[in-house]
């Protein structure tokens, strides 16, 4: 019997309406065990030092592994339990493998993971203050003390996000509406065309966004090093035409590019967007987290001049997926632009509460700030502080190691924690067969990757569990050992 139908049961024999109908009655047996189940599963995962790293799965194998699991009368939770287990996280990567290098690693603390679990067994609500007062109480000192980190005023605030897609998205369509506000109480006429500056190496939710609000993308060559520069920036304005100009809602840029991890000249881009009247957003979902570490702050400067920034959680912050914390220097322009407005929604607007919905492009949220609020408690920033140190440290010790060695070119000094190198005379079958021959050992999980049409490898270092001795018996499987790279058998 489904808990729903037990809960009828009970409100008819207790008589709803005479006082009993709304109190708690416990949950059957059965159900607990299948939930003790679960949470025993959950704890097993989360006590693994290192999970297995695991591999995908063919379609055809999963379907044949796992048909029709649903059914009309249900296979239990046991037994679906005991599938996810057998069957699917097997075929799951563990992102949280100390060597799981590729795109961007996930490293979620015990007690963000934990908590994550608190946030969907309470059933929380994050829409709105009315609904998740408490929770929205705790997101915000979140999303203050990041603010804080970042030398934005005390007026800033925002909301936790699925992710840094939605955040630029979300930042944009405010930037975007700012500028239409702005033209309308000046009588001034709207452009034809909106576009976005950003540069050559933003993340593609960029121009993702861009699409979405069919919007133009003025792109700005990087600089010899790959960072965008505020001078470029100005150049590039000054070779538009006065209506092309005219319709540029924000210029972006980039706190830790995804490909190599820098930091864009912040301070420089804020310049120009300051002299151009226009919005400012520094989108830095997986860099930004540096700048909590003292002695990298000053690559961050300009960063507390931007209208509005973008920091994932779930990527350098250490908390479970999926969260981006977007966050407006006046989150009046970030309301103003994302507020729904329903009769069945206008009591939630009495007192002037915040509501987190009203900031972005959402409504139903998870207060998925949770996770990353509990860890930063437990723990203390300095904690954080420490692990996201340590991280570049030993991306400036194997990229050391990378110099040391005749065959191996290192492409770019890292200035955060992602290191490029290529191997030499490799093509890009070489690296794929060592890449598939690593995973296949389940020694670590390094996909190829591009820079300037030549393949490459790139570590992308999240996880304090990863070592030094690991990353460099990867280097030597370059050379020695793995099957299949003719040039390196
Ligand atoms: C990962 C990333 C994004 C996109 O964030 P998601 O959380 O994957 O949606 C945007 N910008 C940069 C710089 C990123 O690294």
């Amino acid at each position: 019997m489904a808990p729903w139908d037990l809960a009828l049961e009970h409100a008819d024999s207790d008589g709803i309406g005479q006082g009993d109908a709304g109190r708690m009655h416990a949950v059957d047996e059965k159900t607990m065990t299948m939930v003790r189940a679960v949470l025993e599963y959950a704890q097993q995962r989360m006590s693994y030092d290192s999970p297995p790293l695991d591999h995908p799965m063919r379609p055809s194998d999963l379907q044949r592994l796992a048909p029709n699991t649903i059914t009309g009368h249900g296979m239990g939770g046991i037994r679906a339990l005991h599938l996810f287990e057998d069957v699917i996280a097997p075929a799951c990567l563990s992102s949280d493998h100390p060597m799981y290098l590729s795109f961007i690693p996930s490293a979620p603390t015990e007690a963000s993971k934990a908590f994550d679990l608190v946030v969907s067994a309470s059933a929380l609500y994050g829409g709105s203050w009315l609904e998740g007062s408490g929770a929205v109480h705790l997101e915000n000192q979140v999303l203050a003390f990041l603010a804080h980190e970042f030398g934005l005023p005390q007026q800033a605030g925002g909301v936790f996000v699925q992710g840094g897609t939605i955040g630029n998205l979300s930042a944009l369509v405010a930037a975007r509406e700012t500028a239409r506000r702005q033209r309308r109480d000046s009588g001034q006429a709207m452009p034809e065309r909106w576009s976005i500056v950003c540069g050559e190496e933003s993340h593609s939710s960029i121009r993702s966004a861009a699409r979405v609000m069919d919007a133009d993308v003025i792109v700005v060559p990087s600089d010899d090093s790959g960072r965008l520069q505020g001078e470029r920036v100005r150049q590039t304005l000054a070779e538009l035409s006065p209506e092309k100009r005219d319709g540029i809602a924000a210029i972006v840029a980039c706190a830790g590019t995804t490909n190599f991890g820098l930091i864009d000249d912040l301070e420089g881009c804020a310049q120009v967007a300051h002299e151009e009247g226009v919005w400012f957003h520094v989108d830095g979902a997986y860099g930004l987290a540096g700048c909590l570490v003292p002695e990298l702050r000053s690559h961050y400067k300009g960063v507390e001049s931007a209208d509005s920034v973008i920091v994932d959680p779930h990527k350098w912050l250490f908390a479970p997926y999926d969260a981006c914390a977007l966050i407006y220097r006046d989150p009046e322009q970030g309301r103003l632009a994302h507020q729904q407005h329903a009769s069945y929604l206008e009591t939630l607007d009495t007192d002037q509460a915040w509501n987190p919905s009203d900031y972005a492009i959402n409504l139903t949220r998870r207060p998925r700030g949770l996770p990353l609020w509990f860890s930063l408690a437990a723990y203390g920033a300095d904690e954080y502080r420490h692990a996201i140190a340590t991280a570049v440290r030993l991306a400036q010790r194997i990229s050391e190691e990378i110099r040391l060695r005749p065959q191996l070119e290192l492409l770019r000094k890292p200035e955060l924690s992602v290191v490029v190198f290529r191997h030499e005379g490799w093509k890009i079958k070489d690296y794929e067969l060592w890449s598939q021959s690593l995973l296949d050992r389940q020694i670590a999980f390094v996909q190829p990757s591009f820079f300037q049409g030549e393949p490459v490898v790139r570590f992308a270092i999240i996880n304090p569990r990863t070592t030094f001795d690991q990353l460099v018996m990867v280097l030597d499987t370059m050379d020695k050992g793995f099957d299949g790279a003719g040039s390196a058998s």
